[in-house]
């Protein structure tokens, strides 16, 4: 018996993702053994590799001007890497700054160059309620690169229609995001998230990039750090996380199965419509801070009068099959989390609990 899974991340997977993985797991295609005891350079994981990408080409169109590559160490990572490739100090970089997760990646562009706030929504009590509008953006047209966190986990926002920055590289972390709807991949310079919200479990992050941009890296850092490096190897310069990428291949085959990224935006919206009709229907009782034009479709954040009520909450919820629906530690209240593999009917579910929830305890 599976439960509504709302956690933030690492996240529900769709369950004939997981199935798949459960009947291969002794015997890889008749194999004798799993995918993970296989060498990355064999035949076997070779192809897992390549349909991996090819499936993620295909779903998203992306150019040929641009190449997948599986990265480990998180989003955290990509934090400190993409700094490290496109920034040398005297140089500077412009950071859009929408909530904790874009804090981190500009303090970590300090090591390296002088990266600048281009703008940022934080209130006085550090909190973010929304994104910027493009006429609030201070570019620097000189920056080496503009970022910004396409969703922001915590504070659930995110940017419906991206910046225009003009001719320089946009980077986006779209660590909680990525997949839920077809984007222009051609208008970024590099796209990084990692894979435990929609694309698979930890363990791998993947990385979009435009292959002119990363060949303009610095060459004078370690290669294991060089997108450069990846690029040329397909991945393939170390051994990747072959059991992640294997079940992000799996993620994606089932996506393609179910109709690809406009049947994941119909259901994506569809839900968001839901669970923020339930909102806007009791603002009194479930207060969503969000301004409307940033909310979130993936993260959607509220809190009930009291405390003590948001614990009842998350308690009655579990008691009927829901779980992951606590805040996140620093922000408090509730968060629910609808990525992909969260269905329309799960959102409706949760959608009666609430109506119910404000009838009993209202
Ligand atoms: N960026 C965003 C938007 C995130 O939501 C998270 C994780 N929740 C991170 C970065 C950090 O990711 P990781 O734990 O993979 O380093």
């Amino acid at each position: 018996m599976r439960i509504i899974n709302f956690n933030a991340g690492p996240a529900g997977l769709p369950l004939p993702a997981l199935e798949r993985a459960r009947d291969e797991l002794l015997d890889f295609q008749g194999s004798g053994m799993s995918v993970m005891e296989h060498s990355h350079r064999g035949r076997e994981y070779e192809a897992v590799h390549e349909e991996a990408i090819s499936l993620l080409t295909r779903l998203l169109g992306i150019p040929d001007t641009h190449q997948v590559l599986f990265l480990t160490g998180g989003a955290s990572q990509q934090f400190a890497q993409v700094p490290m490739n496109f920034l040398s100090p005297g140089t500077s970089a412009d950071y859009l700054m929408t909530g904790v997760w874009s804090e981190k990646a500009f303090d970590e562009a300090k090591y390296y160059g002088t990266p600048r706030v281009a703008v940022s929504t934080a209130q006085p009590d550090k909190r973010y309620t929304r994104v910027p509008r493009q006429d609030e953006l201070r570019l620097d047209p000189n920056a080496a690169y503009v970022h910004l966190t396409s969703n922001n986990t915590l504070f659930g926002t995110q940017w419906h229609t991206f910046p225009d920055v003009g001719g320089v590289p946009l980077v986006a972390d779209m660590s909680s995001d990525f997949l839920w709807k077809g984007i222009d991949v051609s208008r970024f310079g590099l796209i990084y998230a990692g894979a435990q919200k929609n694309l698979g479990p930890s363990g791998v992050t993947l990385v979009v990039a435009d292959k002119a941009f990363i060949a303009r890296g610095r060459k004078d850092i370690p290669k294991i750090f060089r997108y450069s490096t990846h690029a040329e190897n397909n991945s393939l310069y170390n051994t990747p996380p072959t059991l992640a990428i294997y079940l992000v291949r799996n993620v994606l085959a089932w996506v393609e199965s179910v109709g690809g990224l406009a049947r994941l935006e119909e259901w994506n919206r569809e839900k968001a419509a839901l669970l923020y009709g339930a909102i806007d229907r009791h603002a009194d009782f479930f207060r969503g801070p969000v301004e409307r034009d940033s909310r979130s479709v993936m993260n959607v954040v509220f809190q009930l009068p009291s405390e003590a009520l948001d614990a009842a909450f998350v308690a009655d919820a579990k008691q009927q099959g829901m779980v992951g629906l606590k805040g996140h530690r620093t922000a408090g209240g509730i968060r629910v989390s609808m990525y992909n593999a969260v269905s329309v009917e799960n959102v409706r579910t949760l959608v009666s609990f609430m109506d119910h929830f404000v009838k009993t305890r209202g």
